[in-house]
């Protein structure tokens, strides 16, 4: 793996074998050590009450991986779905059209068709030409939220020393370490997450 301190490439130990930095840590003391460190980030409250500073903007350097088969076909599967928002955009409109004189909306129409199509191409790249940015970063901690509306919805979010707050799985809210290096790794083109993968232990 490349270390996120030193960025040098060294094999999945606990710690890296060139600066000794801990891929596994107590979480304050990451925490201390991180807020030390960017002095100019934002403040975020976790749910467990602890303040954790986050830079405005991350700056750990990607590895670039090629795309395994079951990634590529999740970016095949996005850009379907997007193509099958795009069609229904359209018939709305369509129908809408019909009924009633929809005046200058069409212009927002056309916007919003465009960056649906935009997604969709960026997937379709990914699944032909698919590359991965991989980065390597501290989980703090991660929380399951209940939206409060008619039709509750539940949301799972990791919180990194780096990247922030990020959407994640089930699996991964209940398998997660916090203290751990993860490996995060985004489609090149879509910037759609793809994987987060603990670093090993040895
Ligand atoms: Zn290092």
């Amino acid at each position: 793996m490349k270390c996120p301190k030193c960025q040098t490439t060294v094999p999945d130990h606990s710690s890296c074998v060139a600066c000794g930095f801990p891929f596994y840590a107590q979480l304050d003391d990451a925490a201390v050590a991180h807020g030390a460190a960017d002095p100019d980030g934002k403040n975020i409250q976790l749910p467990s009450g602890r303040v954790l500073r986050i830079p405005e903007e991350h700056n750990l350097v990607p590895t670039i991986t090629p795309l395994t088969r079951a990634q590529k076909n999740k970016n095949l599967l996005m850009a379907f779905l997007f193509l099958v928002l795009i069609v229904i955009t359209l018939m709305v409109i369509g129908y809408l059209s019909l009924a009633v004189d929809i005046g200058f909306i069409w212009i927002f129409v056309v916007m919003f068709v465009l960056a649906l199509s935009w997604k969709m191409i960026a997937h379709v790249i990914d699944f032909f030409n698919g590359e991965a940015e991989v980065y390597t970063d501290r989980l703090i901690e991660t929380e399951r939220y209940r939206s409060r509306s008619k039709h509750p919805r539940i949301y799972y979010f990791g919180y990194f020393e780096q990247l922030g707050q990020i959407s994640i799985s089930a699996n991964d809210h209940y398998a997660a370490i916090p203290g751990a290096l993860y490996k995060l790794s985004y489609a090149k083109k879509s910037h759609l997450l793809l994987n987060i993968v603990q670093v090993a232990s040895q």
